[in-house]
């Protein structure tokens, strides 16, 4: 049973061994074809926000605030376990410090100082994709669920997530507008300890889901280097961290298109971010980002 359970898992499930081990719920294990049973639907609906996240309009309003929001969120990063409410009075006294300081700096070596700032400012806030789209909020059941998905080789949750994603009209039309679906490729050596790329199961689903339309294309976008995990990293460096580690391959078949890009989760947006940038490269028409939870 053991052996037909790891099979199960890494071929996602096919038909043929559905029939000696039928789909169950991915939240209770009852017996199920959608692999979720309507209670757990229930329960899951009570959670799902559905949520749309436009990054056009947070890229404008960034760039009018942009070193005043960089300051504020590298203190907040800094602060993380602190209370940022009752500390915000602190922490806009430490952002007026640091403008003044940066001002005199700037008096002092003005030409040089600017062009650094600027340069890190805009590598900091960049936004390479136009919006995120997401079920969750990473909390709760859900952030159980998807830690399982990731780390208990319970792969067929895919399966469940995508059924419930099918049966919300509204918001699965939102990722049909795309044209092709990229999941955030995990390295080589990732993937034979995992057995799986959860973001690939997923991306494939959804594509099979629309007949297609929706193309999967695997072939475009690598992760040429293999990092510290990116959970074990604050927000900065992570941005570090992840630079340079993915390419860029058969450029020619992404051009003009509107691309989704999938992963689970959505943290601190730096992995979607720097996959995006590196897409970018092939002049799509605009990138999406759908992933099953936002922190
Ligand atoms: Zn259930």
């Amino acid at each position: 049973m053991k052996v037909l359970y790891k099979m199960r898992q890494k071929m996602g499930v096919p038909k043929i061994l559905n029939l000696i081990y039928p789909p169950v719920c991915g939240f209770c294990g009852k017996l199920n074809q959608d692999f979720l049973c309507p209670k757990c639907r229930k329960l899951l609906e009570k959670e799902a926000i559905f949520g749309v996240d436009n990054y056009i309009k947070i890229n404008e309003a960034k760039t009018k605030f942009k070193e005043k929001n960089y300051i504020l969120e590298t203190l907040q990063n800094k602060n993380e376990n602190l209370n940022i409410i009752n500390n915000q009075n602190k922490i806009e006294n430490q952002i007026n410090n640091n403008l003044n300081n940066k001002k005199e700096n700037r008096k002092k070596n003005r030409k040089k100082n600017t062009k650094k700032n600027e340069i890190a400012v805009q590598e900091y806030i960049a936004k390479y994709f136009d919006e995120h789209l997401y079920i969750f909020l990473y909390q709760g059941i859900i952030r159980k669920m998807i830690l399982d998905y990731k780390f208990n080789e319970q792969s067929y949750l895919y399966k469940t997530f995508v059924n419930f994603l099918l049966k919300n009209k509204n918001f699965f039309e939102k990722l049909e507008k795309y044209d092709t679906i990229i999941p955030v490729p995990i390295s080589n050596k990732r993937l034979k300890a995992r057995g799986y790329n959860q973001s690939l199961l997923l991306a494939r689903e959804i594509s099979r889901s629309t007949n297609f339309n929706l193309k999967l294309q695997e072939d475009c976008l690598f992760k040429i280097k293999d990092i510290i995990e990116q959970s074990k990293l604050n927000k900065e460096e992570r941005a570090k961290n992840i630079q340079g580690v993915y390419e860029l391959f058969n450029e020619e078949s992404l051009y003009n298109k509107k691309i989704l890009l999938v992963d689970d989760i959505f943290t601190t947006g730096s992995t979607v971010n720097e996959c995006s940038k590196v897409l970018r490269k092939a002049k799509p028409k605009t990138i999406g980002i759908f992933t099953i939870a936002k922190d």
